[in-house]
């Protein structure tokens, strides 16, 4: 799903709008998007914020969904309230 990052298409994305969609859904508030036309990826925080997804936030999302596969593995519930 992963698709390169276009700065052409993204000029044009900026005009007609971005075209996310969901391309991993880390837990029941983290999910990363990819816009369908020029591949630029975003992700939800666990705050509810949108941001671009950078090292910062892939390694943030990485550590998050490891976490939930162990808690799911252990039987535990997984939720961050
Ligand atoms: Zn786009």
């Amino acid at each position: 799903m992963r698709k390169k990052y276009s700065l052409f298409k993204a000029a044009r994305c900026s005009i007609t709008k971005h075209n996310y969609k969901v391309s991993h859904v880390v837990n029941e508030r983290v999910h990363e998007m990819c816009c369908s036309k020029c591949g630029k990826q975003i992700t939800t925080t666990i705050y509810g914020k949108i941001v671009p997804l950078n090292d910062l936030h892939s390694q943030i999302n990485k550590a998050l969904n490891d976490m939930a596969r162990k808690r799911q593995k252990a039987g535990l519930p997984i939720s961050y309230s």
